[in-house]
């Protein structure tokens, strides 16, 4: 069965959809089967995966306003993972379902008939805790949080961290957080050095150990349309991403053996 992870800070340009798209490439590799989905409306991870967003047949507002199941909506992506694109569309989605029942459990409703055909299911989520942030959180198994080592970045995280609680007690008990990821990380930068200690200090084993470091390979991947592994996998970011799978696959393994 899939293990379902959301991609989430409210705070924007912090790396969750490069994140998103380089784990879903570097997870294909392993090989596993992954399934991303882009619930931003601004579609970069649509984008990203290769696909153009201006000419989607059917995209996650199809999915969930429930007039098209996932099993349609997905495309095959040429770096070996599936996506359930998203464009401009959404930003209707989330209006429409304000006026609706059941609004926070779209999407995990629209996955349950396809997590068979996954070892992982890949969330971006949009640059705030909207209605779509939370159709991701509430299907979500876990939550990576990508975060830049800056002066604020401790203050947005602990009310992200609030948030995740108070989501668990009406929404979804079983929400963990999969780790805290490092991004965009500079070594010589003495302040993210000290942000970085604090975090670890905070959340222990929940950082990953995993930096992503500044690299403009991973900058400009997108711009071809191609993940960081398709691009250059040898750049210091192709390693990071492929690194960060490696340490979430043998994660989970090891809860998988400890549940049996
Ligand atoms: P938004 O909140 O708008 O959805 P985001 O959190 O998804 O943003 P990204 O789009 O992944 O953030 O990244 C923001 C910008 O930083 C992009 O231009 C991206 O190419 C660049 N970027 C992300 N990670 C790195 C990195 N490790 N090194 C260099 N550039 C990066
Ligand atoms: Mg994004």
């Amino acid at each position: 069965m899939a293990r379902i992870i959301a991609i989430a800070n409210q705070k924007g340009g912090v790396g969750k959809t490069t994140t998103a798209v380089n784990l879903a490439a570097s997870l294909a590799q392993a090989p596993k089967r992954v399934l991303l989905v882009d619930l931003d409306s601004q579609g970069n991870a649509t984008m990203g995966s290769g696909v153009d967003k201006r000419e989607l047949v059917a995209s996650t507002y199809d999915l969930l306003l429930g007039e098209g199941s996932a099993a349609d909506v997905r495309v095959r992506c040429e770096e070996g993972y599936d996506l359930l694109p998203g464009n401009i569309d959404l930003t209707a989605a989330e209006i429409q379902l304000m006026a609706q029942s059941d609004r926070e459990q779209r999407l995990k409703r629209a996955l349950a008939p396809i997590l068979p055909d996954y070892d992982f299911i890949l969330i971006d989520c949009p640059p705030a805790l909207s209605l779509l942030t939370l159709n991701a959180l509430a299907a979500a198994d876990s939550v990576i949080v990508p975060m830049q080592c800056e002066y604020y970045a401790l203050e947005g995280l602990t009310a992200l961290v609030e948030t995740i609680d108070a989501l668990k007690v009406n929404l979804n008990p079983a929400l963990e957080i999969e780790g805290v990821l490092r991004t965009m990380f500079d070594v010589r930068n003495n302040l993210a050095n000290a942000v970085s200690a604090q975090l670890t200090e905070y959340f222990g084993d929940r950082v990953f150990r995993t930096i992503v470091p500044r690299n403009v390979r991973l900058a400009e991947a997108p711009s071809h349309g191609q993940s960081i592994v398709g691009y250059d996998r040898a750049s210091r970011g192709g390693v990071a991403y492929l690194g960060l799978a490696s340490e979430i696959i043998r994660r989970n393994n090891e809860r998988n053996k400890a549940d049996r």
